[in-house]
């Protein structure tokens, strides 16, 4: 069925669609809104891990979901020898090995597939692709429309971009004419001179409207779900301020190690791999002013407020902001694990951070006063990334006589990971005739009642590049704000006379650096 033909039914569908995930989901349903153009996608650096893990189960999953475009390509292309068959093969396997595979629809979502070999730094190996794109479009009538996605290591974003647009592959906007648009998985550059240089390069080949930079934590359910809990209810935006709000807490931690990324993670650290990005949107979207409209740029001009309200760190006094640790040995779901300088491919006397917890401020009229903890590391006691919004104490307690001065405040968790939920924690009176308070918690599970299919993470961050839609990625601006703030950071934590200070080994499977060595008061754990 054609997607036109699908809109027409999209009421009756939509209903469906709770309880019959197999069959397709409607477009104008909850999940997809429109239909995307018919288009090639060309993945470049294919024979990668990203690729096997995370693009092809989310793209076969759209495909399942009827919601890949129709007609729709697929190109991979790498250095690598395959032919379309051993490639398809290829996807075939990990796509089993992930246990994402349904086989009854493989072998036509296959039968799109193909690989084309090219070699990074050659344009003639362009120039033959371009070709190659030309006849796949004309035999497959997709319109001319192309979607690069970047699936290679950094370091070669830019020579790719250049290659693109010398081969004539970056033209079309998409006005009046085929679109061809870029995708940039994170790390976007490595500091500010790097991320400046990586936007102009970029910027030379294509319109900043053609570049999705992709932050696949922001298209999480549960991270868009921030903005309409702030800004479709009236009741929290009132008390969404430094007069009700003591201070806030976002924590993203993770049980894994650095596990086959060394390399990456090596020259990384937990400040690039995770502050840099997830943690600063995370950031945004809680602090963020009301846009006028829920449109991208709207919500990504707010989100650009907050960066430039960012409170440069006191480098000369870091270490009452910032505490880095890095794991050593310990225990995981009772399993003995090694400290990160035992893991392979890491220097035995590395100093890279695996942990980061760091107080920030945002100096505007909303938060002046109101301390930010963002905290994120490896191998900490449990999987878990939430925001803790820790409201103030009452200003007078009747109570005092006979409960003393304070009442414990009241909390509010947005759980992200591993539930997805909210939670108000407020005082109510302990039954009896006595006056004394509990504590009592209200949950909100954010698939209560829902029992439809959802797409996962990739599966959105894809379709909203076919659909053009940039609510969820980074836009130019965005990245060197948070690179203007963070470089100085890194900087004087990489310097070799702080580092070795600075840098706190914590067991593997505690919460981190203990916490006589942490200079900052935060709110605890839930
Ligand atoms: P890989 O290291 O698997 O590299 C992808 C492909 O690039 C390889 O298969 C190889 O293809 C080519 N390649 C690798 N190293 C080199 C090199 N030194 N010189 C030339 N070509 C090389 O990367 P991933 O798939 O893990 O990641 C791709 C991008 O996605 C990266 O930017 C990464 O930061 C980002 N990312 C990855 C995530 C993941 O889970 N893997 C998660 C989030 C972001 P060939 O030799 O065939 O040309």
């Amino acid at each position: 069925m054609k997607k036109s033909d699908q809109k027409t039914t999209t009421d009756a569908a939509l209903f469906a669609a709770t309880t019959t995930p197999d069959l397709g989901i409607p477009y104008g349903s909850c999940l997809l809104e429109d239909s995307p153009d018919p288009c090639m996608i060309v993945v470049i650096g294919a024979s990668g891990d990203l690729t096997a893990r995370k693009l092809m189960p989310a793209l076969y999953n759209l495909y399942l979901k009827d919601a890949l475009p129709d007609p729709f390509v697929i190109v991979g292309c790498s250095r690598s020898d395959f032919s379309d068959e051993g490639f398809r093969e290829k996807m075939g396997v990990s796509l089993r090995e992930k246990g994402a595979m349904d086989e009854s629809k493989w072998e036509s979502f296959a039968s799109r597939l193909f690989y084309r070999s090219i070699q990074y730094d050659d344009p003639s190996s362009f120039s033959a692709l371009a070709r190659n794109l030309n006849e796949l479009d004309m035999r497959y009538h997709t319109a001319g429309n192309r979607l690069f996605y970047l699936a290679i290591p950094p370091f070669l974003y830019e020579t790719i971009a250049r290659a693109l647009g010398e081969a004539g592959l970056s033209a079309g906007t998409g006005e009046n004419e085929p679109w061809s648009r870029v995708v940039v998985e994170k790390p976007f550059g490595s500091d500010l001179e790097t991320a400046v240089a990586l936007n102009r390069t970029l910027h030379s080949h294509f319109q900043e409207k053609q570049v999705f930079r992709i932050d696949h934590y922001l298209a999480k359910e549960t991270v868009q779900n921030i903005l309409m809990f702030r800004f479709a209810n009236a009741v929290f935006e009132p008390v969404w301020n430094r007069t009700y709000i003591g201070s806030v807490s976002i924590i993203s931690a993770e049980t894994l190690g650095v596990e086959h990324r060394a390399g990456y993670y090596e020259q990384a650290g937990v400040l690039r791999d995770m502050f840099q990005n997830h943690m600063m949107q995370l950031l945004a979207l809680i602090a963020m002013e009301t846009p006028s409209r829920f449109e991208a740029d709207q919500v990504r001009d707010e989100k650009v407020k907050v960066y430039r309200a960012l409170r440069p760190f006191p480098v000369d006094n870091i270490n009452d902001f910032i505490v880095l640790g890095q794991y050593g040995l310990g225990t995981i779901d009772n399993h003995e694990v090694p400290g990160y300088r035992d893991e392979p491919g890491v220097d035995p006397h590395s100093l890279t951070p695996t942990y980061a917890k760091m107080k920030v401020f945002i100096d505007n009229w909303r938060w002046q006063g109101v301390p930010f903890y963002l905290t994120s590391g490896k191998r900490l006691a449990r999987k878990v990334t939430e925001i803790s919004i820790q409201l103030k104490e009452v200003p007078h307690s009747m109570f005092r006589n006979v409960l003393g001065e304070h009442i414990t405040a009241n909390r509010l968790i947005l759980g992200i990971y591993p539930d997805e939920k909210i939670s108000l924690t407020f005082q109510t009176k302990n039954p009896g005739a006595k006056v004394c308070l509990r504590s009592v918690t209200m949950d909100f599970y954010y698939r209560q009642n829902y029992t439809g299919p959802v797409l996962d993470a990739y599966e959105k961050v894809l379709l909203d590049c076919m659909l053009g839609d940039h609510m969820l990625f980074w836009r130019q601006d965005g990245v060197e704000l948070c690179w203007s703030f963070l470089t100085p950071i890194l900087q004087s934590c990489e310097s070799c006379a702080n580092l070795p200070d600075m840098l706190r080994i914590y067991e593997s499977g505690s919460w981190g650096p203990p916490s006589d060595a942490d200079p900052t008061t935060e709110v605890a754990h839930s």
